[in-house]
């Protein structure tokens, strides 16, 4: 089969990329500049004819991806900025909603060998506000609160709010559109809902300070000290191993059952202090100065948030990687790169 992955040159992407090329799949993979496909071409070249890039410069025009579409067999669209640096929302918005909707149009329109498609969502269109009790969420759950925070503040809306509402409207723009278009469509649609992702990278990086945003907050976290004992010890959300992400890609493509459903991917919640304490458990330690933070503070502690992956187990049947197992190939991933710089 034939299946096209968007902003292939991402942190998640490219493992996603990889892991289908591996699966046997012919993959083509969309970048906003042929520079950006460099990497990739290299990183991919023993998979010969399998692997090829095409040039999508801006995702935001009509008819975008009308090209892109043509011949394959599956879709998986990941393009999306992730950044907490935008200072207008619409910066993450209009790209996020325009770039969805782009590519569901030229599906419709030229896409008539693909029987499904793939979204990469996220948890941020499934957290609900802050509770006074812990809470386990599902796929029932929609984040209400971060489109009103830019409805009412604008620029002045909190950082991760701009991201949250981005992927809650692009989300919600891709059922609108199934909802009202699945009568005569070939293709169905799976939206899949992972929490931070972090993970080894094999995408190009050119040094610590270029990471994705992920991967940039857990480093900075666990070795430029960017959070104080009191936060890692009180904040944290949930997380999963990219590799796991990719897998379930390929699996959300593979499945019956996961034609025209959400599905929380998650391997669970965290504090910031039990990643530290894993990261230190780590031999040897792949980094000097790790920090250490008050070790073991949250063991048992009771996390606010949960989700529930029951879904997630019963449609794509997928095993998930452990934190020791995360942290230990990331932290190696982080090391090559320290060497790099
Ligand atoms: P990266 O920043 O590594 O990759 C983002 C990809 O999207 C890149 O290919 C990037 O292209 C492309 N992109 C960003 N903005 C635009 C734009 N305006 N127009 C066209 N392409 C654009 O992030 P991740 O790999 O982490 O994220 C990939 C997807 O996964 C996103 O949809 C994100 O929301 C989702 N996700 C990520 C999580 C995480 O923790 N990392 C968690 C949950 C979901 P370029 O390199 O040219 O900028």
């Amino acid at each position: 089969s034939r299946v096209l992955v968007t902003g292939a040159n991402g942190f998640i992407a490219a493992w996603i990329v990889r892991t289908f090329l591996e699966s046997g799949y012919t993959v083509r993979g969309t970048v906003r500049s042929a520079s950006k496909g460099e990497h990739l071409k290299s990183l991919f070249a023993a998979f010969g004819e399998r692997f090829e890039i095409v040039v999508v410069e801006d995702i935001e025009k009509d008819g975008a991806f009308d090209e892109a579409v043509k011949g394959v067999d599956l879709v998986e669209h990941t393009a999306s900025p992730v950044t907490i640096r935008a200072n207008d929302p619409n910066e993450l918005i209009v790209p996020a909603v325009r770039g969805t909707i782009g590519i569901l149009e030229s599906i419709k329109k030229h896409g008539s060998s693909v029987k499904r498609v793939v979204i990469t969502g996220s948890t941020a269109a499934v957290i609900t506000g802050p509770s006074a009790e812990a809470v386990v969420l599902d796929e029932t759950s929609w984040n209400k609160t971060a489109i009103l925070d830019i409805e009412q503040n604008g620029a002045n809306a909190a950082q991760l709010n701009k991201y949250r509402a981005s992927k809650t409207l692009a989300e919600r723009a891709v059922w609108d559109f199934y909802e009202k278009n699945k009568s005569t469509l070939d293709w169905d649609v799976v939206v899949l809902n992972p929490p931070y992702v972090f993970g080894p990278l094999i995408n190009h990086v050119s040094s610590l300070r270029a990471l994705n945003a992920s991967n940039q907050e857990l480093y900075d976290t666990l070795v430029e000290g960017a959070k104080d004992a009191e936060s890692l010890a009180n904040t944290g959300t949930s997380w999963v191993d990219v590799r796991d992400v990719a897998r379930a890609h390929v699996l959300a493509g593979e499945k019956d059952d996961a034609g025209g459903e959400r599905i929380i991917v998650s391997a669970g919640p965290f504090y910031w202090q039990e990643i530290v304490d894993a990261a230190n458990a780590v031999a040897p330690a792949p980094l000097p100065n790790l920090l250490k933070g008050n070790p073991g503070v949250t063991k048992g502690k009771p996390h606010p948030v949960t989700f529930d992956t029951s879904k997630m187990r019963r449609i794509l049947g997928l095993e998930l990687r452990g934190m020791d197992v995360l942290v230990r190939d990331t932290l190696a991933s982080f090391a090559a790169l320290e060497q790099k710089d």
